[in-house]
């Protein structure tokens, strides 16, 4: 295949990692035999240092005429750095809402998986976390809460604030119809996730899902409401394959979901729209405290190129291969100082991105 990929670089550590998934990118394409170009996209603070503003016309464009974008995080210290004297428009993470809304990625895709290797770092009892968890939480990322109309306002002279929660019947429906043929890939089962005793968009939210079910009879679903799922996330994560949400409800759970495996830095995420198109990028920040010393953990960025060629690509086997190569050099005790332990070995960014390109065959 001949394929496009737009990298942006990002912030903080973003240059670090992202270096090393473009490398262990080339070394798929030459042991599978792809071509693969990459166009340098301005992002978050290294736009507002050229441009003045996060997302510029120019970059979307660009990245239109990509297959999909790699990035590394976004954003700087807010205590530090001028980006947060700007007004919020012009501020590093408006320009990933810009992004996120130019192309329509309404589908987040954020993997939580607890490595057997590395079960030391989860925060949770040997007997709750047993041989480990792997879910996949699919956020609706387009709708919701946080896109809805808001005002602050004086009410009878009472300071009075509205923020409107909005999905129509066909945001929920295609977000269903991304988590059921997620499913299928996987374990086949659906958690939807809301608060139906409550909300109206919720109740709603239920009735799509079960219309969408109809066509998945291979998949299970299952009803779950948000404040019970958060429970269940720290109580028994095993019973978890696809959890599917909304908006709000999936930034939390989300965040939550990637505390208990306790290795931010080796979670990915990906960012789909209808059409295959997506932005991939690791589920942590740009970690402006340790940019630029070489010891930043590449693999959450390497994994996110693996989400892209599997889910932006259908290039299963090449996905796999990185996959399997990351976990073999996890299991050969190779560690950056984020997720070290006694007796294993340190690694700075790079070393581990040799590694992994080694064990890929
Ligand atoms: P963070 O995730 O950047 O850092 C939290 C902690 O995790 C830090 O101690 C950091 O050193 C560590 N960490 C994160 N990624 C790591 C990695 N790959 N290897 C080793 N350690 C890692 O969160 P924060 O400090 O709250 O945010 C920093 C900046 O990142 C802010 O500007 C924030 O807005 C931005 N941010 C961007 C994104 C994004 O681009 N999608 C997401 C979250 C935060």
């Amino acid at each position: 295949m001949h394929l496009k990929i737009g990298v942006i670089l990002g912030d903080g550590i973003g240059p670090e990692i992202v270096k090393q998934a473009i490398k262990v990118l080339d070394k798929i394409a030459e042991a599978y035999d792809h071509t693969l170009t990459y166009q340098e996209l301005l992002l978050g603070g290294s736009s507002i240092d050229v441009h003045g503003i996060p997302l510029t016309e120019e970059t979307i464009n660009q990245g239109k005429t990509c297959n999909a974008i790699l990035m590394g995080s976004i954003g700087g210290d807010p205590q530090k750095s001028p980006w947060y004297q700007l007004p919020p428009e012009r501020r590093p993470e408006a320009g990933l809402l810009g992004m996120r809304k130019a192309y329509n990625l309404f589908a987040n895709l954020r993997p939580a998986t607890l490595y057997h290797d590395l079960q030391h770092a989860c925060p949770l009892k040997k007997e709750i976390i047993q041989d480990g968890f792997d879910m996949m939480i699919v956020r609706e990322l387009t709708g919701g809460l946080y896109f809805g109309k808001r005002k602050t306002f004086l009410n009878d002279g009472v300071l009075t604030a509205v923020d409107e929660l909005v999905y129509t019947a066909d945001e929920i429906r295609r977000i269903a119809v991304s988590a059921f043929e997620i499913a299928v890939k996987r374990r086949g089962k659906v958690t939807s996730v809301d608060k139906a005793n409550v909300l109206d968009s919720s109740r709603l939210w239920r009735k799509i899902v079960e219309e969408v079910h109809v066509d998945f009879p291979q998949v299970d679903l299952e009803h779950m409401l948000v404040d019970n799922c958060a429970m269940q996330l720290v109580r028994a994560p095993r019973q978890f394959d696809v959890i599917l949400t909304e908006n709000m409800f999936g930034d939390i759970l989300s965040d939550e979901a990637s505390m208990i495996t306790g290795s931010i830095g080796m979670l990915p995420s990906a960012s789909l729209n209808d059409s295959k198109f997506g932005l991939y990028e690791p589920s942590g920040g740009s970690a402006p405290d340790i940019a630029g010393k070489g010891i930043a953990n590449p693999i959450a960025t390497i994994l996110s190129a693996a989400m892209m060629l599997q889910y932006s690509f259908d290039l299963d086997k090449e996905a796999k291969a990185i996959e399997e190569a990351v976990e073999a050099v996890i299991k050969e005790g190779y560690r950056t100082k984020d997720i070290m332990t006694e007796d294993q070995v340190l690694l700075n960014t790079a070393q581990i991105g040799d590694k992994i390109c080694e064990r890929i065959k």
